[in-house]
């Protein structure tokens, strides 16, 4: 029996690996609401869960006190995310030491974005530029994690083009990555083509789709701004021809039809940000368990 805890092992045995994405509260309620969550998910046994890293590392603490608590309770395997904005390199390898005496074996090394209110991100002068600096890090100096990193069909917004972005994404797998999760995107077409270009550039690891299922028409704006995702016009004309109180269930429906198309492709594997959400969450794990 194959007993390896590294994520990239895992897509070699299952059809198609299913995750899902927490974020650690930051109230009473949303604690709450994480565990409750949690619990509820353990009914379709996610492959493994990860736990974001606030922008500009502001959740750092709070990342590992909710990694460990998934873990310890509800014996996922967790990912926690770990980005290189506003730390030294010994900064990051303390919190990789971290990582490591919690007992996580995998780590998804991103750049990270500034803070709210900064638009630029500006590395640390001791710290790491890109994303591939850190993959490189890690690899050399804790070579058992399992490296987890992030891929763009739509390509990153600061990127020129989709196959300069690809190039960079090249450089993370080199330096180690065991798999890649995308960005969200709701138009399958657009993660076909991401692949397919990955193929051809010579990227051989796991790539796992990243989806989200919509909740209101203001909030899928927000997601063509933030990350320039595309909104397919069908999706638009649905929320915006609907109650704001249908926004939930529009969404759904065309997470769980993006996901039917996904299986039959038998993609690597299916991530979904689940926003800490129970009811969402279960109904798409269930797709892509069925
Ligand atoms: C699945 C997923 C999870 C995420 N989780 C978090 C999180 O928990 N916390 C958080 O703060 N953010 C998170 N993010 C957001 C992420 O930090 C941002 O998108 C960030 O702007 C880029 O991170 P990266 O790791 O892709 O960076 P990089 O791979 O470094 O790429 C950033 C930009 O630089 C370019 N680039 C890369 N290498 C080079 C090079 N050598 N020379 C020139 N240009 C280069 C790329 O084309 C791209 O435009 C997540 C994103 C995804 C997709």
């Amino acid at each position: 029996m194959n007993s390896s805890r590294n994520i990239g092992d895992k897509f070699a045995k299952k059809e198609t690996v299913f995750s899902v994405e927490f974020f650690p509260p930051k109230t009473e309620e949303g604690a709450r609401q994480i565990l409750r969550t949690a619990n509820k998910l353990r009914e379709v046994s996610p492959d493994y869960v990860s736990i974001t890293y606030g922008a500009g590392g502001s959740t750092r603490e709070r990342t590992v006190e909710y990694g460990e608590l998934l873990r310890e309770i509800f014996n996922f395997e967790v990912m926690p995310h770990l980005t290189c904005f506003g730390n030294s390199k010994a900064e990051i390898s303390d919190m990789l030491k971290r990582f490591n005496a919690s007992g996580f074996c995998n780590v998804m090394a991103l750049r990270g974005d500034p803070p709210k209110g900064e638009t630029v991100f500006v590395p640390h002068p001791d710290g790491f530029k890109h994303a591939s600096e850190l993959v490189e890090f890690i690899r050399e100096n804790y070579p058992d994690f399992g490296i987890g990193c992030a891929g763009y069909p739509e390509k990153h917004p600061e990127a020129r083009t989709l196959d300069a972005d690809i190039g960079y994404l090249k450089r993370k797998v080199d330096a180690g990555a065991d798999f890649i999760v995308t960005q969200l995107f709701f138009d399958n077409a657009h993660y076909f083509r991401f692949v397919e270009k990955c193929r051809a550039a010579g990227i051989d690891k796991p790539i796992i789709a990243g989806l989200l299922p919509a909740l209101s028409l203001k909030q899928v704006n927000n997601f063509k701004t933030m990350c320039s995702s595309d909104i397919p016009n069908t999706l638009l004309e649905r929320l915006a021809n609907a109650p704001e109180e249908d926004g939930a269930k529009i969404g759904l429906d065309w997470a769980r039809s993006q996901i039917e198309e996904l299986k039959s492709a038998k993609v690597d594997g299916i991530h979904l940000y689940i926003l800490n959400r129970a009811a969402s969450a279960l109904e798409l794990a269930r797709a892509i368990r069925g």
